[in-house]
Formats: structure tokens, C-alpha cells, sequence
């Protein structure tokens, strides 16, 4: 997207919602070259995939969403609002890639669980206890157990994940 004021490219988004109509993303952009701030219009098909629900139930993706449970999730961490919003820039961009014209709010959830985890450990910890469902909790479980393993935390660690999830739960 080229700033209408320099002509740059690098810009990243400060501020994303639906409009009215609930088909098009209006964006708030932020210009890396000359700072000046300009607004773009997107139509959610064009942009990304719209997200089915567990119960079938299709909705748009909301970037503010995954945003604000991510605020949540990094609460008294040491994580800038920039990180958060780098964040979700590089989520979207991984979801669009895809190519799929539907994702399931849990292939969602996983792609921004596996960004927080290489970010932060405790948040991550945090964002998966409000964001998957509990019905789910022993496939959370070992899913977790397996995320860990891949990465090899000590035993020290690992204790101090489980007990953050015990805290927000
Ligand atoms: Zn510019």
C-alpha cells in the first residue's frame, strides 16, 4: 500500500475496523518514511478468509479481536503495543497466504498461540486460557505439552507455565 503523501511502502496499520455494512475493513496506516497517517478501505474478501465458527456460524475477521486478546494476554509483560500489532500484522499476512476463502476461528487461534509462544511464554499461557474453549482442555493440554517440548524449556520453566495458567484460569 503507497502513502498518497511520499510515495512509500513501508507503513504498518494503527487502527483496523468494519464499516458499517460489516464488508469493508477500514485501516488507519502509519508511514514509515515521512510519519503522516492515511486511511485505506478493503473488502473483507478480498482480504482475508471469513472465519467459521465451532457452532458453523460465519463471521468476518476481526483484526481487533486478536488485538485486544492479545493486550489482555500481555498485561504486566514486558511486550509494546508496537510488538502486539507487529504481531498481528504478520498473523494476517500469514492467514491471507493461505489463499482459503474460510478458516476455522481454531486454525486462527493456533497461527496467533504459535506467534505469542515465540514472543512470550506467560502471555502466551494467558491467551490460550481465554481464548480456547475448555471443552477442549485435555487436547489444549497436550498440546501445550507438545509446544513445550518442541522447545525445549528446562523443568523450571515448564513449572512457571502451569502455574500462570492456574492464575488466569
Ligand atoms: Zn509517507
Amino acid at each position: 500500500m503507497r502513502c498518497p503523501f511520499c510515495q512509500g511502502l513501508e507503513n504498518r496499520v494503527v487502527d483496523s475496523r468494519l464499516a458499517k455494512e460489516g464488508d469493508v475493513i477500514r485501516r488507519r496506516r502509519h508511514c514509515g518514511g515521512c510519519a503522516r497517517r492515511f486511511t485505506t478501505y478493503e473488502r473483507v474478501d478480498e482480504v482475508l478468509p471469513m472465519v467459521v465458527k465451532k457452532d458453523g456460524r460465519r463471521e468476518p475477521f476481526d483484526r481487533q479481536k486478536i488485538v485486544n486478546g492479545l493486550k489482555r494476554a500481555c498485561e504486566k509483560r514486558p511486550i509494546s503495543v508496537d510488538a502486539i500489532e507487529t504481531l498481528v500484522d504478520k498473523i494476517e499476512r500469514q492467514l491471507q497466504e493461505r489463499g482459503e476463502r474460510e478458516l476455522k476461528s481454531r486454525e486462527i487461534g493456533e497461527a496467533v498461540m504459535r506467534e505469542l509462544h515465540a514472543l512470550d511464554a506467560v502471555a502466551y499461557v494467558r491467551f490460550a486460557s481465554v481464548y480456547r474453549s475448555f471443552r477442549d482442555v485435555h487436547e489444549f493440554m497436550r498440546e501445550l505439552e507438545d509446544l513445550i517440548a518442541e522447545r525445549r524449556q528446562t523443568p523450571r520453566r515448564r513449572r512457571a507455565t502451569r502455574s500462570a495458567r492456574r492464575r488466569s484460569a
